[in-house]
């Protein structure tokens, strides 16, 4: 059979200078993918790196001793910053490029028409580009992906086989948690072979959240190709200008502190005095805070200044905001959705306090105390008071 489709792209972030944590990440879970793929199919598909950017040529070498087969890079001033209209024309065309993805493995140059699956990065950039880059390519993508299996799968589908028993070979399985986390959702991207209308799905694209995949150890023996890619751009593509960047360092520190002190929106009967009193534990305490997801979205009308200090995307613990190994992980009012929980199971001790016993948060914690945070909490103060006083004696 003719295979149109062949090899895993992934598009890797780089920032000053640096490959990003996540494109790292993303390389290593390609690279085991591929190995198990190239096993089970007895097949010679890559898993390549596309590399943007100014001056990068160099990092090209790094991408393959952390497990790439072959680095497409493209080198030029005009991508030096991350805009959006550029990054997403030359990504196409480096997808659409059959010459290119041919020489990634001449075996397979005679058919070779694009990627079979592709990559990204579940941040604030790739999120942005894998929407426009698939849009382009006019194939589906599956967003905030934690885990990914390649399988045969069997299926009839009144739209997409018109009924039939189909096998689809090399199916990227792309699993992502949903309904607030109590749900595992599969996404397939299938083409369309029912014959009224027939077409293809693919790339099968994905992007993932950062911290989910281990990285691979560098192996500097680690040989591979690196590809130059000269892209097309005119005027038109370059309308958006970078005046000047600047980096803003938060001010929240979920590393230092030993004390995490988080909450959710179990603050809603009274969400400016829970706020204090969990301000107040976390100073007690000499904690940071952590907040929920839903907390960034700000669901609470309360004051201008704890808003702003608190109900912000810098303090979300989890799939989509931080991860922590505090000593102690305080959970006020969170009901323990598995996004949240992947951000601090690896916490030392963990206190929950919540009036709902049925709460998965109860699962996680080594002490869970029933009762509704404006109750345990000024109690939790008062105590520690004390023993901090003994202490001190
Ligand atoms: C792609 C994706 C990524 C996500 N990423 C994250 C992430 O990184 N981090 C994250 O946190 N969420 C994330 N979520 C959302 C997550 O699925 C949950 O919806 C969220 O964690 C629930 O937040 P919560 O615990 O504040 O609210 P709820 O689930 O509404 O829980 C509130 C809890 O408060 C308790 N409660 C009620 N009254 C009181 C009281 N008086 N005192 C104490 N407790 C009380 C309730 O019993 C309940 O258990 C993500 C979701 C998706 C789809």
């Amino acid at each position: 059979m003719v295979e149109k489709y062949r090899h895993l792209y992934v598009v890797i972030e780089i920032e000053q200078g640096e490959i990003i944590p996540v494109s790292k990440e993303m390389i290593g879970e390609a690279r085991r993918l591929m190995d198990k793929f190239n096993q089970k199919y007895s097949s010679k598909e890559k898993v390549v790196g596309i590399v943007l950017g100014n001056n990068i040529k160099e990092l090209s070498k790094e991408l393959i001793e952390i497990g790439a087969d072959a680095v497409i890079y493209c080198d030029n001033p005009q991508l030096e910053e991350i805009r959006n209209t550029i990054y997403t024309k030359v990504i196409s065309q480096i997808a659409n490029d059959k010459k290119i993805g041919g020489q990634v493995e001449s075996d397979y140059a005679e058919d070779f028409t694009r990627p079979r699956y592709m990559f990204f990065a579940a941040d604030s950039i790739g999120r942005h580009l894998s929407s426009t880059v698939l849009a382009e390519l006019d194939s589906g993508l599956a967003s905030d992906i934690n885990q990914l299996v390649i399988e045969d799968i069997e299926m009839s589908h009144q739209q997409k086989t018109g009924g039939a028993k189909e096998t689809y070979e090399k199916t990227l399985e792309m699993y992502r948690p949903d309904f607030s986390g109590f749900l595992w959702t599969t996404i397939l991207c299938l083409d369309n072979r029912n014959p009224a209308f027939k077409r293809d799905y693919h790339p099968q694209a994905c992007s993932i959240i950062p911290g989910v995949f281990e990285p691979l150890e560098a192996d500097s023996k680690r040989e591979g190709q690196v590809i130059e890619f000269v892209p097309e751009i005119d005027e038109q593509d370059l309308k958006v200008k970078v005046i000047s960047r600047k980096v803003i360092q938060s001010e929240v520190d979920f590393e230092t502190p030993r004390t995490i002190v988080s909450f959710g929106r179990g603050i809603k009967d009274e969400p400016e005095k829970n706020i204090k009193l969990v301000e107040q534990l976390a100073k007690e305490l000499n904690a940071e805070v952590g907040i929920t997801l839903p907390i960034s979205k700000k669901p609470f009308s309360i004051s201008q200044s704890l808003d702003s200090k608190y109900m912000v995307p810098d303090r979300v613990i989890g799939t989509s905001g931080h991860k922590t190994s505090a000593m102690l992980y305080i959970a006020a009012g969170v009901s323990g959705a598995m996004q949240h929980v992947w951000g601090m199971k690896d916490s030392g001790f963990v206190v929950a306090i919540n009036p709902d016993e049925d709460a998965p948060i109860k699962d996680e914690c080594d002490i869970f105390i029933k009762g509704r945070m404006e109750d345990v909490i000024p109690l939790l103060i008062e105590e520690i008071k004390k023993q901090i006083q003994i202490v001190e004696a």
